[in-house]
């Protein structure tokens, strides 16, 4: 039986794109349209502060499928196309241009977009962000030996661009507020480690700092002027300091929105024949027991089956806990779970040599474990997660017992 109906998805990062792959490997027969705001194919984003910003290199594998994949499952991939409106009457989108496509089912995978610097001399030649190829080309070209590189923010973003900065023989500063860079997510115990580790690779980490002012001469940035009165001098400012979740359109159409999209947990919005997947969904998670809008890689990976699922009206998979990678020097790491910075911290291993496994624990039940510079403990650590258990905090602390035990 052929499927007459028009699925439209807004969006053309790797959440749209795994949606579109998710619905045709689902069954989805029916027309299929995917809007992408840039000019190119969907692509994953993690190269673009790593590898690919060091490197120049690797950035097809990067791409979520070729031409001719969309192409041989009858999706229609429109490239460079933004959607200005929702029409909820109509049952329409409208581009930019005017032209509007019906559906019948909607899916938002509008993601986020970097937060801006509000403060006088952000719009200065040589302030940039960090979201697209174009940006990480931009910035790789500027990362050179002797180059003054500024940071603001030692989030994500900041930290693995001083990596690549430093590694590229650039003088860098990172310029955060708080007293140590991640330390909302990791709390000051893992926090230190990688405050440590920038520091041993020559980084000017200053905490506790606030930036007034970026300051230059002749339309170019040249510093970065502090609440202190000091300035330090930049050739290039990478501002660091959060996304936002791309929601205009989603409000303009008069759909719920706090903090993202708001969506039940399969992704179904306040109407319900549209859903929102990725960074700009704000879902409930059964396991979490409360809602959670995620801007990491692999929720924009694993989330578009669960909620194609839904828009299929089929049963689907259940929503994964959060979990997102880092690749600093010679540290890497994996996340698994969602603590608090305030939860209890428990250490497996060597913190000061930077090859442990940390977990975070409220009331004693393990809520998150990240694995530094240690491989093959995700299942495991997942494990002690979805258990619930009370763990023994000895033995947890313990590399010879195996973690399988203690959930
Ligand atoms: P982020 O990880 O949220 O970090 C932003 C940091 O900037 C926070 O520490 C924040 O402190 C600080 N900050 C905010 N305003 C500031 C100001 N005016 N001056 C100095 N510091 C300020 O965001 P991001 O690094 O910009 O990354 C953008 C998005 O990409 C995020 O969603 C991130 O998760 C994602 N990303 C992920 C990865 C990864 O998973 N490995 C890598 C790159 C990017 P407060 O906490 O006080 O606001």
């Amino acid at each position: 039986m052929t499927d007459e109906r028009t699925f439209v998805v807004v969006g053309g990062g790797l959440a749209g794109a795994k949606a579109v792959e998710a619905l045709r490997d689902k069954g989805f027969g029916g027309r299929l349209v995917l809007f992408a705001g840039e000019d190119h194919l969907p692509y994953e984003r993690p190269p673009l502060s790593k590898d690919y910003l060091k490197t120049g290199e690797g950035l097809d594998d990067a791409f979520v499928h070729d031409e001719d994949w969309y192409a041989a499952h009858d999706i229609d991939v429109r490239t460079g196309t933004v959607i200005a409106s929702v029409d909820r009457d109509a049952r329409e989108v409208v581009t930019a241009a005017g032209e509007r496509t019906g559906w019948d089912r909607l899916l938002l995978a509008t993601g986020s977009s970097p937060r801006h610097l509000d403060l006088p001399g952000a719009d200065l030649d040589g302030v940039v962000s960090l979201r697209t190829i174009e940006d990480s080309n931009r910035l790789r070209g500027a990362l050179k030996p002797q180059a003054r590189v500024v940071l603001v923010g030692g989030g994500w973003i900041g930290l693995e661009v001083a990596a690549a900065a430093r590694e590229a023989g650039a003088t860098v500063t990172v310029l955060e507020s708080l007293d140590l860079p991640l330390v909302r997510v990791l709390g000051p115990k893992v926090a230190q480690v990688f405050a440590d580790l920038h520091r041993e690779h020559g980084v000017d980490l200053r905490t506790g700092v606030q930036v007034e002012e970026l300051v230059g001469e002749g339309g170019s940035v040249t510093g970065v002027r502090l609440a202190d009165g000091s300035t330090v001098p930049a050739d290039l400012v990478v501002v660091g300091i959060g996304a936002a979740p791309n929601t205009s359109l989603a409000a303009d159409a008069g759909l719920d929105v706090d903090n993202g999209v708001v969506a039940d947990a399969v992704g179904r919005t306040s109407d319900p024949d549209i859903f929102a997947v990725g960074d700009v969904a704000n879902v409930e998670h059964p396991f979490l027991g409360r809602r959670v809008r995620v801007e990491h890689w692999a929720n924009a990976l694993n989330q578009p089956t669960l909620v194609a699922s839904a828009m299929l009206d089929q049963p689907g998979p259940e929503a994964e806990l959060p979990y997102f990678f880092t690749d600093q020097y010679d540290l890497g790491m994996e996340y698994h779970g969602l603590g608090s910075p305030d939860d209890e911290v428990v250490v497996r291993g060597d913190l000061a040599g930077r090859e442990f496994v940390a977990f975070w624990l409220r009331d004693g039940v393990v809520t998150a474990g990240m694995n530094v510079n240690v491989w093959d403990v995700g299942d495991a650590v997942k494990g002690l997660i979805h258990s619930r258990s009370q763990v023994d905090r000895a033995q947890l602390a313990d590399p010879d017992v195996p973690l399988e035990i203690l959930t």
